[in-house]
């Protein structure tokens, strides 16, 4: 990200903050993702429990890494061995107390656009966990909600087909969406979140970096 991408960020952070105050979110702006670490861990009370759906967000600020690492109940899907103890891991992380994730895309006024497969990650952003938090590069921010939309299908599907190497969507083999009903679509369930009925369920974290897809 160059300079002046990171000083308009700067600008247009302020405006997505007001954005999500508007639709009783709560948003930070950090500058990078070691902030971002910091300003989780603050949100995230010790003997909380704590889950998250596939997310490279996590990953990438080393989040998941310190919440295995501290004093958290963690539900942790990746660590089951069978299929059938991923899928209850992953029916509990709805009654967790803060569920980890990032967004696909998220709007100037603050609206989140979200795409999955599995749709334990969607879900859970809709209904069940106590607390949502989102880390969230500012690569992913849009100027409306078509322009989300776009994103989701032609930037973050594509890009995540990538990490499959066995799946056989078009996206995967070509690098472009074909709107595709293949039996491995990552596009089953698209989730718009546009406002939030509990304040301040959904925090976000904006961070002055590149970061996911
Ligand atoms: S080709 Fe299919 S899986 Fe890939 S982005 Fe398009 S709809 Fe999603």
């Amino acid at each position: 990200m160059t300079d002046y991408e990171k000083i308009r960020n700067r600008k247009r952070a302020q405006k997505v903050l007001t954005g999500l105050a508007s639709r009783k979110m709560e948003g930070y702006f950090v500058e990078t993702r070691e902030e971002a670490l910091q300003k989780a861990l603050e949100l995230i009370p010790e003997g909380a429990s704590v889950s998250w759906g596939g997310s490279q967000s996590i990953s990438e600020i080393g989040l998941k890494e310190a919440i295995l690492k501290g004093s958290y109940t963690v539900y942790n899907r990746d660590t089951e061995p069978t299929a059938e103890g991923k899928r209850a891991m992953m029916l509990k992380a709805h009654s967790c107390d803060y569920f980890l994730g990032s967004t696909n895309a998220i709007t100037e006024d603050g609206v989140l656009v979200n795409v999955d497969r599995n749709s334990n990650r969607v879900s859970c952003y809709a209904y069940g966990p106590k607390y949502v938090v989102l880390i969230v590069g500012m690569n992913k921010v849009t100027k409306d909600l078509d322009h989300a939309l776009y994103r989701v299908r032609n930037t973050a599907a594509p890009l995540n087909a990538q990490r499959f190497k066995d799946s056989k969507t078009p996206c995967n083999a070509t690098g472009s969406c074909a709107n595709c009903k293949s039996p491995d679509c990552l596009c089953c369930n698209f989730l718009i979140t546009r406002y939030s009925k509990d304040t301040g369920r959904i925090k976000v974290i904006l961070v002055n970096e590149a970061l996911g897809f």
